[in-house]
């Protein structure tokens, strides 16, 4: 059996830190106690980026070289465990930095910026697994374009070549991320590269991360901090094997949970049935018209969140089935098996023909909102966003809210701003903001503050406070996801306390539960906390959110433990959850996140919605204090959303 280096099987147990400024690379044997405490991924890495800013103190400015970004893996990835192919890549964003003044926010506690994870599938982090390196730990800012190379556990920093950058309009851009990508492919025969493209290059608040052509770390700009740092590219490249403690115990009991997860994805009855087919998109009929559930639909945004409906005639065009009219093979992350969500995609003819894969369910949604009811132009956009290195829904927020704005008169002085409806607008103004062309790229490039200031200066006699009204990323927001926020009081709890911004469904899921009968403040509270825990292992696992099976079951430990040697209960691996939880959140008290972001609700959310089977749903601030209070009380924080000291020492924090 191969050995796993340092601390437990499973891992590499090696980690390397890299100096970009200085052009230094140290791999060093990894903590084991970090591994055992924080389990792997997303929580190492908070442990990580907790450690640098305990010597730095806290990040002012997400661009600038002190913001530490950790990409990386978990011991169950490279492994047969379905679904087990997921990375993790941790940073401070620009998309949640709300420093202030703000006075269009009552209240407003300036924020600069929270921790942010992105978790992404595809080949890059099995690959970098097999490369011999858990976590690559980059700080600092070269002063020339450089990029990464991660093979047989070396990490070299190399200049990025001139191919990888093209001249657009008179200056040098990073090329898209399939010409990235595609470049280092050639020159390292299957490798497989993570990288920026002109969005992340030209620092876009929410530009990501592309590796293996559309697997994206998405959520909260990991793209603008690679281009803050100058830093093009990684490409991961190796054969290593994954070391067991005990692999004929993790074979069969592999085995097993593999039989259960096909059990589970053939039986009807569970949504883990339709990802094969029809992947998240059958969430779009689901959120429509309950085709699945005998109407109970009503809450898929629609006009910038202003609705969760719309004319019904229309749906089809943009519906479950349409989307599954153009969809292919199954193109799925590196050794996922069943469950399988992602498939190919193809438009045959048009003005939006084009070849790529599906695009999710949270990208329509949030395209829908923007009034864009034309399914191959949103597979269009889809693929452009890939390409410019975007994220998808992040950029269907801001979107929504400049097509707002412009039709409240606000965007005469940004000509071509766009207009609900129009996915040519969308599709131009998707191209300004990645290359920041002229002033309307420039201004939707950057999070939303700098938006409703710039909006603002160039309305002189209109009151901040109605621009900010159309801009429901304010105050530092992540952006909604595809539920509709003035749906369920639940949801709304779990978009307001997700440790990576406002806005965030993954966190906390409580839509069956919700619908299913799930009310009262503490009921609430203490479904989303326990959802934050599950999540924040099942990303420090390196698995799926899509895995079907429950990961802190003593079946699935007993696997865990033939895999690594480590003994876990579900009390003990749960109490990691609950611990990852607090660090992050007491990284994000650092920055500046009090109740005060947390309580912000944007006041067209108040007002309630007109048609549709939830009409009459709005958000209710009194109640959703109530919950608030709820939640803080669980968690163990103060009523100010603070961590205290005490609770970071039982959680073994401090
Ligand atoms: S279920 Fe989908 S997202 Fe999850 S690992 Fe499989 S292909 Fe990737």
């Amino acid at each position: 059996m191969p050995s796993s280096g340092n601390g437990p099987f499973g891992y590499k147990g090696v980690w390397a830190k890299i100096d970009l400024g200085e052009r230094t690379v140290r791999v060093e044997p990894a903590d084991p106690a970090v591994y055992r405490d924080y389990v792997g991924g997303r929580g190492v890495q908070a442990r990580l980026i907790y450690d640098h800013l305990r010597k730095t103190g806290p990040l002012k400015d997400p661009l600038s070289p002190a913001n530490r970004i950790v990409i990386g893996s978990a011991a169950l990835n490279d492994t047969a465990v379905p679904t087990a192919g997921r990375g993790s890549c941790s940073f401070i964003g620009p998309m949640t930095a709300s420093p202030g003044p703000a006075p269009w926010v009552p209240g407003h506690a300036p924020v600069a910026g929270l921790l942010t994870h992105s978790s992404a599938g595809g080949l890059f982090p099995n690959m970098l697994k097999r490369a011999g390196i858990d976590h690559l730990i980059i700080d600092g800012r070269a002063d020339t374009p450089v990029r990464l190379l991660v093979a047989d556990g070396k990490v070299e920093i190399l200049d990025a070549e001139d191919e990888l950058f093209e001249t657009v309009d008179g200056r040098r851009v990073a090329r898209t991320a399939s010409a990235i990508t595609d470049a280092l492919t050639r020159k390292y025969p299957g490798s497989s590269t993570m990288c920026l493209g002109p969005a992340g290059w030209n620092l876009v608040a929410y530009a990501c991360l592309t590796g293996d052509h559309h697997r994206n770390f998405g959520r909260g700009g990991a793209g603008a901090i690679f281009g803050s740092k100058n830093l093009v590219a990684i490409t991961a490249f190796g054969r290593g094997a994954t070391a067991y403690h005990d692999a004929a115990a993790f074979a069969a009991l592999a085995k097993e949970i593999d039989a259960q997860v096909r059990t589970h994805v053939a039986d009807p009855k569970w949504t883990a049935s339709f990802r094969p087919t029809t992947g998240t998109t059958w969430w779009l009929d689901r959120t429509f018209n309950g085709k699945y559930l005998g109407k109970q639909g009503g809450y898929l945004p629609w006009h910038n969140f202003d609705e969760g409906w719309f004319p019904p005639e229309d749906q089809a065009k943009v519906g479950t089935d349409a989307f599954l009219a153009i969809s292919g093979r199954h193109n799925v992350c590196n050794r996922c098996r069943h469950v399988m969500c992602t498939r190919a995609a193809k438009v045959e003819a048009g003005p939006y023909a084009g070849a790529g894969v599906r695009p999710e369910f949270e990208t329509i949604a949030l395209w829908i909102n923007c009034c864009i009811l034309d399914r191959d132009a949103l597979f269009r956009l889809n693929y452009l966003c890939n390409e410019y290195g975007i994220d998808t829904m992040t950029f269907g927020s801001v979107m929504a809210g400049a097509m707002d704005l412009a039709e409240k008169g606000f965007m005469k002085a940004f000509p071509g701003a766009p207009a609900f409806g129009s996915a040519p607008d969308m599709i131009r103004t998707l191209k300004a903001i990645a290359y920041r062309t002229g002033d309307l790229g420039s201004l939707l490039a950057g999070p939303s503050d700098r938006v409703i200031a710039g909006v603002g200066a160039a309305n002189p006699g209109a009151a901040l406070k109605d621009i900010a009204r159309c801009v429901t990323t304010a105050y530092g927001g992540l952006g909604y996801a595809g539920i509709e926020p003035k749906a369920f009081p639940g949801m709304f709890t779990a978009y307001g306390t997700s440790n990576r911004g406002r806005g965030d469904h993954t966190y906390a899921w409580t839509i069956q539960a919700e619908e299913g009968g799930l009310e009262g403040a503490g009921n609430l509270a203490a479904y989303v906390a326990g959802g934050q825990t599950g999540k924040a292992l099942v990303d420090s696992m390196g698995l799926c959110d899509f895995f079907t099976e429950d990961h802190t079951s003593e079946p699935f430990l007993a696997l865990y433990r033939a895999l690594t040697g480590l003994e876990y209960t579900t009390a003990t691996m749960t109490a990691c959850g609950r611990r990852i939880y607090a660090l992050e959140r007491h990284v994000n008290n650092g920055q500046g996140r009090t109740r005060a972001y947390d309580a912000y609700v944007p006041p067209k959310l108040t007002v309630p919605m007109t048609g549709g089977a939830l009409k009459g749903r709005a958000v209710d601030e009194a109640y959703y204090g109530r919950v608030l209070d709820a939640y803080y009380e669980h968690q163990g924080w103060t009523n100010d959303g603070l961590v205290p000291a005490e609770k970071l020492k039982e959680l073994g924090i401090a």
